[in-house]
């Protein structure tokens, strides 16, 4: 087995499920503190701190003599849960592929994040390498928040598994919370009452419109176009009472340049047609939470950069693409970091089969060393 395969196989062993995911998962606790004593032992710098009560972050720098420019390695520590999998925590390498929960998403990348660090520092560079091992990606991403709000690097790559391709732009989201106000009466006097359920309905239906305008008019290069849709919607107390309320919830996917004001002018103008055609309709518009989408110029530095390394390791180009999920590069990029996503194959994120390809990860840690090297030099 080889060294990061190894290392691989002893962090999927430790369970660390996102307790905010599945309650009763053990969080970053055990996983943090055998990342910060193999960090420790390998020479770098290395602090373990609370990104929020008993979520732990590890930072771990190879310091670099001084004058170059700084690298950020993140990689999340958390996993979602096990449900379905045969032996999520016993790991396994079968061929080319590294079995067990977390194995793709993203300890595999992570072992690969801890080698190449060391890797950096072995090669004595100007500038520092920065690894940041976090808690919480596959929730709210405390980890990554408070990490960038106290770290400073000149690029960063964020490793989650990329089929070896190098990202360069993914969606943001924007959940909504939107009312209709009705007037409660019961079911044998209409005249008295406003049907709050019924008048959702033009809601959905101006949501339904909205994403086929979206959908059909694809613009961003690597992401094409954002959607939205319908989530949970709820209303109404019984049979022959005249709903008072109802709430929707919904979800806005957004690509780079389209921001939470626009999406919530975008129902805002859904409520106000319908107000200027009903002037019983009433309704309003809340955002419950939201993240950014994520961009980063094709001709920046690290992505001419890891660009190359992937084609010299590869022995060809590699493709820039946008992927459809959100993940933390958006919060590096938000805090001015050009950042790219790249790490290697395999399946299962979430499934009840999980693997990565062994291969791959020596190729990042190859890849990833590489960029570094050029960049911190
Ligand atoms: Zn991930």
């Amino acid at each position: 087995m080889s060294g990061v395969a190894e290392l691989a196989a002893q962090l999927v062993a430790i369970e660390s499920i996102n307790p905010d995911v599945v309650a009763g998962g053990s969080g970053e606790a055990a996983v943090a503190q055998f990342v910060a004593e193999w960090c420790e032992r390998a020479g770098l710098e290395t602090t373990l701190s609370e990104a929020s009560p008993s979520r732990p972050n590890v930072v771990a720098v190879a310091r670099g003599s001084g004058g170059g420019r700084s690298l950020m390695l993140n990689a999340h520590m958390d996993t979602v849960g096990v449900t379905g999998m045969a032996d999520p925590f016993a790991p396994k390498i079968d061929g080319d592929r590294l079995y067990g929960r977390g194995s793709y998403d993203m300890k595999g990348s992570l072992a690969a994040c801890m080698l190449a660090t060391v890797e950096a520092k072995r090669r004595a560079l100007r500038g520092d390498v920065i690894l940041t091992a976090v808690a919480d990606e596959e929730f709210a991403s405390v980890g990554t928040e408070v990490v960038v709000a106290s770290w400073r690097a000149d690029a960063a790559v964020v490793a989650e598994p990329t089929e070896m391709q190098v990202v360069v732009a993914h969606r943001g989201f924007v959940h909504l919370e939107i009312e209709t106000h009705g007037r409660a009466a019961h079911g044998s006097r209409p005249h008295l009452g406003i049907d709050a359920i019924a008048k959702m309905g033009h809601v959905l239906t101006g949501l339904e419109e909205l994403d086929a305008a979206l959908r059909s008019n694809p613009t961003h290069p690597y992401v094409g176009s954002g959607s939205v849709h319908a989530s949970l919607i709820e209303g109404g107390q019984e049979f022959s009472s005249i709903p008072a309320r109802c709430v929707l919830q919904a979800e806005r996917r957004t690509i780079p340049g389209e921001s939470v004001s626009q999406v919530e002018d975008e129902i805002r103008a859904i409520i106000g047609r319908r107000v200027s055609e009903d002037p019983e309709f009433s309704a309003g518009v809340r955002v419950l939470a939201s993240r950014e989408p994520f961009e980063v110029e094709v001709n920046a530095p690290i992505v001419e950069i890891v660009r190359g390394h992937v084609a010299r390791v590869l022995g060809a180009e590699p493709d820039l693409v946008g992927v459809s999920y959100w993940a933390d590069s958006a919060l590096v990029a938000g805090a001015g970091i050009p950042t790219v996503l790249f790490g290697p194959r395999g399946e299962g994120a979430h499934a009840d089969v999980e693997w990565v390809d062994v291969r791959d990860l020596e190729r990042c840690v190859e890849i990833y060393a590489g960029a570094a090297g050029e960049i911190c030099a």
